[in-house]
């Protein structure tokens, strides 16, 4: 049998962990545990992930109604309730706003794969939500199509969810996403960013499958191996202007100066101090 109090405890120590890592800001973020058929264990709106106490846990039902719990739960708990609905298998959801990943969606790049071997086999293609109105239901909508292909969705100029049979699972796949983001925009400021050959990520995608994990949408639909191939690429090479050979011989440039100014007009403004400085003086 479930002990639910043990489970809000856990919801509380992810709570803390998404606030000390600051993938969430004030009261921002929501987690929550499906415990049965038609329970779920929420977070309370207007509370920070980084004071949750197993007390401020709320009960709701799958149409969202709130059963017990004195604080009331988060809007988001809708975004919650369609991913359990949408695939059984899910028993917990983080929902936040990594700087890192999030930046990614806000700057319209998607996140690239083919870079990091421990993010093809454990997360593969991060799929991009479009935009909407957080808390309605057109929202909770959005992530509907990648359900049962991702374990992380990054939800457009907002922030992530991702989902796990475990409240730690759902955790990680945010803490290794924020991570790879981080370590994305840092080569891009080193240099540029270098790929893992096609052949060395189908050798992945075999270990993937090795390990028993054989929902890598690459190899359920054959789509593309590697996503936003552009990412990065020569950021550190010249640009084609600077490439350029000038033409004909080169001169040194001309200085720059300003034009220069008649003599007549230097008189006047001399002329023009003088006064002032006259009509001062008395
Ligand atoms: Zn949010």
């Amino acid at each position: 049998m479930l002990n639910e109090f043990k489970l809000k405890q856990e919801i509380c120590e992810i709570g803390h962990k998404v606030y000390e890592k600051g993938f969430v800001a004030a009261n921002d973020g929501n987690i929550s545990y499906r415990i049965s058929e038609n329970h779920v264990l929420c977070t309370p709106t207007l509370v920070s992930k980084g004071a949750l106490k197993p007390d401020d846990i709320c009960l709701v039902d799958m149409t969202g109604k709130q059963l017990s719990g004195k604080k009331k739960r988060t809007s988001e708990v809708m975004l919650h309730l369609e991913i359990y609905k949408a695939n059984p298998k899910v028993k917990a959801v983080v929902h936040s706003h990594p700087p890192h990943a999030t930046a990614f969606s806000v700057a319209g790049e998607d996140i690239p794969t083919c870079i990091l071997p421990e993010v093809e086999v454990f997360l593969g293609p991060i799929p991009t939500a479009v935009y909407e109105t957080p808390g309605a239901q057109a929202f909770a909508q959005t992530i509907l199509p990648f359900v049962n292909t991702a374990k992380i969705v990054v939800l457009k100029n907002h922030g992530t969810v991702s989902w796990g049979e475990t409240l730690q699972q759902a955790y990680w796949w945010t803490e290794i996403l924020d991570a790879y983001c981080r370590i994305l925009l840092i080569a891009k400021q080193v240099g540029r960013v270098e790929r893992i050959s096609p052949p060395k990520v189908e050798e992945l995608l075999d270990l993937k499958e090795r390990f028993g994990i054989t929902d890598d949408p690459r190899r359920l639909h054959n789509a593309d191996l590697c996503v936003n191939v552009d990412f990065g690429r020569g950021y550190a090479e010249p640009s084609a202007t600077l490439m350029k050979k000038p033409e004909g011989p080169m001169r040194p440039p001309e200085p720059i100066s300003a034009p220069a100014a008649s003599d007549e007009a230097i008189e006047r403004v001399v002329q023009e101090i003088t006064d002032r400085i006259m009509s001062v003086l008395g």
